[in-house]
């Protein structure tokens, strides 16, 4: 078995909070000796076009994707979808009210970081994420460049996170919607990161369960920053529960050297890797 996977379906770019532009990332996933790339920044598809451009010049295969964020069981999901037409009125239309949502949430973190004495987080973080999504990460940056927090693992420790300042709760679109919207652009739906939620096994069971009834196909088996272990619970669901696999780094940049671009663990031969569901 080659240990080192050619394929990465998951990453960011600036177009949301990745560190590299489009061209960029596409540039080092030709380096990192990636053939197979998926742009998925969160809730948005402005990157893909000029990803496709890169891809053509750098003789990679683009594939277009996004990040969804969504609610289930009052907690952040993100499900992944691959392969969609990034033109589909369901994909514009879920990124147009995603992005109305961020943008409330953003007020709302300045605010309430405001009252803890932290002023212009909104600004600082509106800059930080310039033309693309805003998200916590530009938060995050901000209160780590200005010596609120010593790194971003703290960062998400004391602040943004439930019962710290900065947190402020969203109702992002449900199961039902989500997955909706993917399968209505032809694409895949892929439950990203399946082991970074912190849910008993029981949850993680019925997330599954109630993804596959709406149409949900795939499970992110291979992560950036998986071990042995890890690998082969999510392989025992995706069995179970007859999912096709994904593999992706969910790069975002340089500062986390354990989600390398393309960096990836093949998948489980038992498995059916979820491209050959396109
Ligand atoms: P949002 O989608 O706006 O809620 O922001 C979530 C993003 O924040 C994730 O996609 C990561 O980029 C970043 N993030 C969340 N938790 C952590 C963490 N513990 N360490 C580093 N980055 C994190
Ligand atoms: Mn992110
Ligand atoms: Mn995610
Ligand atoms: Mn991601």
């Amino acid at each position: 078995m080659k240990y080192q996977s050619t394929i990465d379906l998951h990453a960011h770019s600036t177009a949301s909070d990745g560190e590299l532009t489009p061209t960029e990332l596409v540039k080092m996933a030709a380096h990192n000796g990636v053939e197979t790339l998926a742009l998925t920044d969160h809730d948005t598809v402005a990157g893909l076009s000029e990803a496709q451009t890169a891809a053509t010049q750098y003789n990679i295969n683009l594939i277009n994707g996004i990040e969804l964020s969504m609610r289930w069981n009052n907690k952040t999901i993100h499900i992944v979808g691959l392969n969609i037409d990034a033109n589909s009125k369901a994909i514009i239309d879920s990124t147009i009210y995603l992005n109305q949502l961020r943008e409330e949430r953003a007020i709302k973190i300045g605010d309430k970081l405001k009252k803890t004495g932290i002023n212009n987080a909104y600004d600082n973080a509106k800059q930080l994420a310039g033309k693309g999504t805003v998200t916590r990460q530009h938060f995050a940056q901000f209160l780590v460049n200005n010596n609120y927090a010593k790194n971003y693992a703290d960062v998400f420790k004391h602040f943004l996170v439930r019962n710290k300042p900065g947190y402020v709760s969203v109702e992002w679109p449900d199961l039902d919607e989500t997955i909706n919207n993917i399968n209505s652009a032809g694409g895949v739906a892929v439950i990203a990161h399946p082991l970074r939620y912190k849910m008993t096994a029981t949850k993680l069971r019925k997330l599954i369960s109630e993804f596959k009834d709406v149409g949900g196909k795939a499970i992110e088996v291979v992560t950036g920053n998986n071990n042995k272990d890890e690998i082969i619970t999510v392989t025992n669901y995706a069995k179970k529960y007859d999912m096709a696999a994904s593999a992706g780094s969910d790069y975002h940049s340089g500062k986390t050297p354990w989600a390398k671009l393309g960096n990836l663990t093949t998948i489980p031969k038992e498995l059916t890797p979820v491209w050959e569901l396109w």
